[in-house]
């Protein structure tokens, strides 16, 4: 059963928490249900970091929690939950999940993996607790009583500053193969140490994660690149050999020299800048730098094979964007700015005449220019075009003129 740690020993402060989840716990028990804040709230106020969103976990069922909150729908994704919202907030709140003994589980579905296709059923506070991914993502928090309840001493691995997978690591990666990338995640977010018994079997079953949907692989990959440490990400989804799971034509390439690995290494850097500068990332700038030189490879080999230059970039872009798109299905609003982001940069390094008033005014040059300052803070060298677009995009219409005819 689970450990109560009142008040006076743990450090979570009221005013970090959310007005608008302590609104949602107290809703809930004034109709009668119990109600905690749990997950990355709970985690990230111990931890003194700022907490990205907030959810709740009660024992009424998302049909009950609709009728307690006005502004609220249901969600139906793999679990059903139920988004409350408080202004410009969202509260997710989901109900307590239960066990799935065979034969009982009617509504838990297990494909011939072992990966769980649906699991919707309820619960207990103790078996909510044990079905989470780890031990510090399992701590429940009620903000009336001002108690922290710890099935799985998450308080403990928290101060320890490891991460530990709850039950058997093998069984619950085969559940839910993406628990495989929340580990290398949170590791590399929080600075943890993932102990043993939880990191060996990742080595080993990185291929579980080909059976995920492309889509849910998508949303994965930007939570790990956008999550404002994407070099330390990158760092351990290598380590555990899961970067090729995700990038398959990427893989290969960045270790294949010292100037591709720095390519891929800036473009985790210049996004983790931007993040802490509070500048905008676009997951189509990222997608287009990491597949850059997958492109590049095989535009050579299409040419090798004795294509035109033209028909072969074509080529290669199609072919480049099917191969990532069986891993991640990137969305179609993308994929045109990853296109033009690519196009971009040949007219960026040549710098014909008239041909660059149209490349400045074009929708995605902000974009194409910080990726050639990219390649070439890399180590490539354009006889300073990147130089030369800082200075022209400036420049008043005299000195563009000048500017031109230095690349005449
Ligand atoms: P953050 O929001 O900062 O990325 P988080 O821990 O809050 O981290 P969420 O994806 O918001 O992550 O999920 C909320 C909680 O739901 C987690 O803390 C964990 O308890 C549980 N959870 C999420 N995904 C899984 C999963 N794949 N398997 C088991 N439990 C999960
Ligand atoms: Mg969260």
């Amino acid at each position: 059963s689970g450990t109560s740690v009142e008040r006076q020993e743990h450090q979570i402060v009221l005013n970090q928490l959310s007005p608008a989840a302590i609104k949602v716990c107290s809703g809930l028990q004034q109709a009668g249900y119990q109600a905690y804040i749990v997950g990355g709230g709970i985690r990230d106020s111990l931890l003194e970091a700022k907490p990205k969103d907030f959810d709740v976990a009660t024992d009424a069922t998302p049909e009950q929690v609709r009728q307690v909150f006005r502004s609220s729908r249901i969600i139906g994704r793999r679990f059903k939950i139920v988004h409350v919202r408080f202004g410009r907030e969202i509260i997710e709140v989901t109900t307590f999940r239960g066990h799935h003994e065979q034969g009982k589980a009617r509504d838990a579905v297990q494909s011939e993996q072992g990966l769980l296709l649906r699991d919707n059923v309820y619960g207990d506070l103790e078996s909510d607790a044990v079905r989470r991914d780890f031990t510090i993502n399992a701590l429940y928090y009620d903000p009336i009583s001002q108690t922290l309840i710890d099935f799985t001493q998450g308080l403990r691995d928290i101060e320890s500053r490891t991460l530990r997978i709850i039950g058997d690591a093998s069984e619950r990666y085969r559940e839910d193969p993406v628990r495989m990338l929340r580990a290398a995640r949170f590791a590399a977010k929080l600075g943890f140490n993932i102990e043993p018994a939880t990191a060996d079997p990742i080595y080993t079953q990185g291929e579980l994660l080909d059976h995920i949907p492309s889509a849910r692989l998508f949303e994965e990959v930007l939570k790990l690149m956008l999550g404002g440490c994407a070099t330390a990400t990158v760092a351990s989804l290598e380590k555990y050999d899961l970067f090729r799971h995700l990038f398959p034509g990427v893989s290969p390439i960045a270790d294949a020299s010292p100037f591709n690995r720095q390519v891929i290494d800036l473009v985790c850097v210049n996004t983790d800048k931007r993040i802490r500068q509070g500048k905008r990332v676009t997951p189509a700038f990222i997608f287009a730098a990491f597949l850059w030189l997958p492109l590049q490879a095989e535009i050579e080999r299409l040419i090798k094979a004795g294509m035109k230059p033209g028909e072969a970039k074509n080529a290669a872009i199609s072919g480049v964007i099917s191969q990532q798109l069986t891993r991640t299905a990137i969305p179609k609003r993308f994929l045109m700015p990853m296109r033009d982001i690519w196009f971009l940069q040949y007219g960026l390094e040549k710098r014909q005449g008239k041909r660059c008033f149209s490349t400045l005014e074009h929708q995605r040059f902000r974009a194409a220019y910080d990726f050639l300052l990219l390649r070439e803070d890399a180590g490539e060298n354009h006889n300073g075009a990147g130089r030369w677009w800082t200075e022209f995009q400036d420049a008043d219409e005299a000195r563009q003129q000048e500017l031109l005819d230095t690349v005449k």
